[in-house]
């Protein structure tokens, strides 16, 4: 074991705080029967994409098909 610095993944880090996409807004909206449902814009053409609570759902935009993976 030297004092050789191997530079690895030491100091790459994530946030320990705050929020990821504070540009994104999720909205959760209740839908008629007990279930929840989360709504955003998408991304790349900012239209709506609703998708039904249930973990980790992959939501594909209507718009410009593209998919978006959400953990709800
Ligand atoms: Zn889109």
């Amino acid at each position: 074991m030297g004092g050789a610095d191997g530079g690895t993944a030491r100091d790459r880090r994530h946030a320990p705080a705050g929020p990821p996409q504070p540009d994104v807004r999720y909205s959760f909206t209740p839908d008629g029967g007990g279930r929840l449902r989360v709504s955003f814009p998408c991304p790349t053409c900012h239209q709506r994409i609703r998708v039904p609570v249930r973990g980790r759902v992959r939501a594909r935009c209507a718009l410009c098909r593209s998919v978006l993976e959400c953990d709800t």
